[in-house]
């Protein structure tokens, strides 16, 4: 991967470092190179982040025919560079305070200075590691309903999990399918008791109860699910279009730990501006702690720490002249 960055700039000093590539970094990155803010980005993969991964994607603004994730990452990307940031590629390990400066460590012993920093690591949907889960995602398996409901019209989908987010989930593709099958591994559900009454209420759902997802089957797509019910321990098939997997997501937060606050799944607590509790970190898109996971919340909160950032450098300058 090509390092969109300066060696001889390495131990200097920079206004603004933004952990993370995907769309927070990248519209944290646009926002803060456009006024002039010296900003670097360290990336661990590739630019872009889960969108880079995503098929399609058919919700985001301005794009009616929809776009190709890759492509509205290229596109983001490019922006950014024409903004003048930096990209280096490597993983932010730790990250220290001393005198209102931040450090991050990435491996092998390089360490960056910089007055901001803007956290845009994101968070992954938890995977069952199960036969055929990985080969069918974007062909039947999905983590994320607003993402890909649309695709399933009048087919017979499953969702798996017994939280909040898979019986909100559920409920959101009986827009769309014909059949949304609920498969919870236990006899009962986790999720909020008003969530669970709307749900078991709804014709369109069906709940397989003591029942284990074994095996994602099909030729090109899904096609079906092996289950196992563990009350009458037996293996049988359940045809279906798609999957929705909802058993959890992990946030990318263990070089901060130390540091900030996180909420009871890991996700960085911040105010509804990307503040965090400490002064000049900004935490910004899917490892923020909040309600709603997508390219659009995530750009949103990404402008908002660039101009956060840029008002703590602004008063950080000013205390230096004053000292
Ligand atoms: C299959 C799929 C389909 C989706 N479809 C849609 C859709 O249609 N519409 C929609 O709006 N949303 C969709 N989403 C959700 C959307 O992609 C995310 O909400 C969005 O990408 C979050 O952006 P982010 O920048 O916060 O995090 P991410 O996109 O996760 O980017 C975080 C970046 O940080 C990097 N990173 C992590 N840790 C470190 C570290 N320690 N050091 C350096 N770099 C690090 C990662 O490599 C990554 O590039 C989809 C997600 C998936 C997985």
């Amino acid at each position: 991967m090509e390092d969109f960055f300066n060696y001889e700039d390495l131990y200097k000093e920079y206004e603004v470092v933004i952990i993370g590539a995907g769309p927070a970094g990248l519209t944290a990155g646009i926002y803060a190179g456009r006024d002039n803010i010296r900003t670097l980005i360290v990336e661990k993969n590739f630019p872009g982040g889960q969108t880079a991964i995503t098929d399609y994607i058919e919700n985001y603004p301005g794009f009616p025919d929809g776009i190709r994730g890759s492509e509205l990452a290229d596109l983001m990307l490019k922006q950014a560079l024409k903004f003048n940031v930096q990209i280096k590629y490597g993983i932010c390990k730790r990250v220290e305070v001393e005198n209102n400066y931040k450090y991050i460590f990435l491996e092998n012993n390089i360490k960056i200075k910089t007055k901001a920093l803007i956290i845009a690591s994101g968070a992954s949907p938890k995977h069952l590691g199960i036969p055929g889960e990985n080969n069918f995602i974007g062909r039947g398996v999905s983590f994320c309903a607003t993402c890909d409901g649309a695709f399933y019209k009048n087919k017979a989908v499953a969702v798996i999990g017994g939280g909040d987010s898979a019986l909100q989930e559920g409920i959101y593709l009986t827009r769309f399918a014909s059949k949304v099958y609920v498969i919870h591994r236990r006899n009962s559900l986790r999720a909020s008791k008003g969530l669970q009454d709307k749900a078991l209420n709804n014709p369109k759902l069906e709940f397989l109860w003591n029942s284990e997802v074994k095996k994602i089957n099909g030729e090109t797509k899904v096609e079906s699910l092996t289950l196992f019910d563990k009350n009458k321990k037996v293996e049988y098939n359940l045809k279906i279009d798609g999957v929705f997997i909802y058993i959890g997501w992990i946030a990318e937060t263990e070089p901060y730990r130390d540091l900030l606050t996180v909420d009871e799944f890991g996700f960085i607590e911040a105010d509804e501006n990307t503040k965090t509790n400490i002064d000049g970190i900004y935490v910004a898109g899917d490892i923020r702690s909040k309600v709603f996971r997508q390219i659009v919340t995530a750009i949103a909160d990404g402008a908002s720490a660039a101009k956060m950032a840029e008002h703590y450098i602004d008063d950080f300058l000013l205390k230096e002249v004053e000292k």
